[in-house]
């Protein structure tokens, strides 16, 4: 049997059951009337106990961590570890997540249905904590499996003042087993997940998959510009030292440089702060918050020191005093070569172009990353739309997804991680 050739009936067959499946989680809701699933609550109780049965179902072996995070297990030897999230957003998706642990357990299920042992064991991993949508922090799950968790998270509260400390113990589990749910390096291959692209590169490719490069890296750059109150009457122009004015030219600078590096780099500005914020005083003080993402350590760099000295030769000759600080700086995180590879190659041999790209927004992976090496699959959304109950993937994409992870699987050598490294 080669188990990556399928046929279009075969492909269907897969994406109508991850639907049913997708459906199935999305029903499960702390709210009637919208899509609500937080970390360690009874609703994140229900969606892992489906999971766990939809595990026991493929033929896996079933276990859960410290933190909730469903663990299921096929074969043997060093793991491959496929896995997503069943947190949500308030308001949410069905697919954002779900779908990237069904994804696993419809492809690891394949192997177990056909009797084809692998040459490396398979876990495929439910998180419960990405979105931080309960507590201020995220990635709790994964980095508890990449023994990465700090500790010092357990004291955060929820809005309700609950600890992440007490959420864990009302949810039946202790913080004392936290570092037991940490893989040791050597018992693991891999990293590899399956997420909706959450962005619109690939519709306007017009391409159902996408393998995913690096997880974009961050700067938030805080700038902050003091010129001089005064009436907006009275003062001449050219006597004014107008700190919006400034804010202004220095925002259209980001948007300038990040143009200029043909999508390498984005600039955003989300947010001002302005002061004192009257309709007749000219602007004194104003916070800018820059949010620059990359693909790319170096154009990331080069453009935030660009921006720099382009925002302080703004405010010489405007007469402001500035202050620049960074707030935010997570690096890149890059997929591992070998990964990515057979990822193309699989969705390839389904006779689809794999488009390589970007995740502009953050996952799993980059947690999963200071385990071991890790790679990301993605597949098209409508409109680019996520967090969001609009969220919708057609049924034949998901099952594309489901092919291409299973001809992944069929093609991953362990051995060839330790020898190739990342881009
Ligand atoms: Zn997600």
């Amino acid at each position: 049997m080669n188990p990556t050739a399928f046929s279009q009936d075969e492909i269907e067959a897969l994406g109508a059951r991850a639907e049913v499946m997708v459906n199935a989680l999305g029903a499960i809701s702390a709210e009637p009337d919208r899509l609500v699933r937080l970390f360690l609550s009874p609703e994140h109780r229900r969606a892992a106990d489906l999971v766990a049965r939809w595990m026991r179902e493929a033929g896996l072996t079933v276990s859960e961590d410290a933190l909730g995070t469903v663990r299921g297990r096929l074969g043997q030897g060093r793991c491959l570890l496929i896995g997503s999230h069943l947190d949500t957003v308030i308001d949410a998706g069905k697919y954002d997540g779900p779908f990237g642990v069904i994804a696993g357990i419809l492809a690891a299920g394949h192997f177990a249905r056909a009797g084809m042992t692998l040459p490396f064991g398979i876990d495929v991993l439910a998180f419960g904590d990405e979105e931080g949508s309960r507590f201020p922090a995220t990635l709790s799950s994964s980095s508890a499996c990449a023994g990465v968790f700090r500790p010092e998270n357990l004291a955060l509260a929820d809005r309700n003042g609950v600890s992440l400390g007490d959420a864990i113990a009302a949810y039946g589990k202790s913080a004392t087993d936290i570092p037991a749910a940490a893989y040791r390096r050597e018992d693991v291959a891999g990293y590899v997940e399956v997420h909706i692209e959450q962005g619109p590169v690939l519709e306007t490719r017009n391409q159902p998959l996408g393998v995913v490069t690096s997880i974009v890296g961050q700067t938030y750059l805080n700038v902050e510009l003091l010129g001089e109150a005064g009436h907006a009457g009275t003062v001449p122009m050219l006597l004014r030292r107008d700190a919006l004015a400034g804010a202004a030219e220095a925002m259209l600078l980001g948007e300038t440089l990040a143009r200029e590096t043909k999508g390498e780099v984005v600039v955003t500005v989300g947010r001002i702060a302005v002061a004192p914020g009257a309709t007749n005083v000219i602007p004194a003080n104003v916070v800018v918050i820059f949010d620059i993402r990359s693909g790319s350590e170096a154009a990331r760099a080069r453009l935030v020191d660009t921006l720099k000295a382009g925002v302080r030769a703004i405010a010489d000759k405007r007469h402001l005093a500035l202050t620049i600080t960074s707030t935010r700086e997570v690096a890149t995180t890059p997929c591992h070569r070998h990964v990515q590879d057979m990822l193309g190659d699989a969705v390839r041999a389904l006779g689809v172009e794999p488009v390589r790209l970007n995740s502009g927004a953050g996952h799993d992976g980059q947690a999963m990353a200071k385990l071991c090496p890790i790679g990301m699959l993605f597949v098209r959304c409508r409109g680019g739309v996520s967090h969001n109950p609009m969220e919708y993937a057609s049924p034949r994409d998901l099952g594309l997804a489901v092919a291409a992870l299973i001809g992944f699987l069929a093609r991953f050598d362990p051995g060839r991680l330790a020898t190739t490294t990342g881009p």
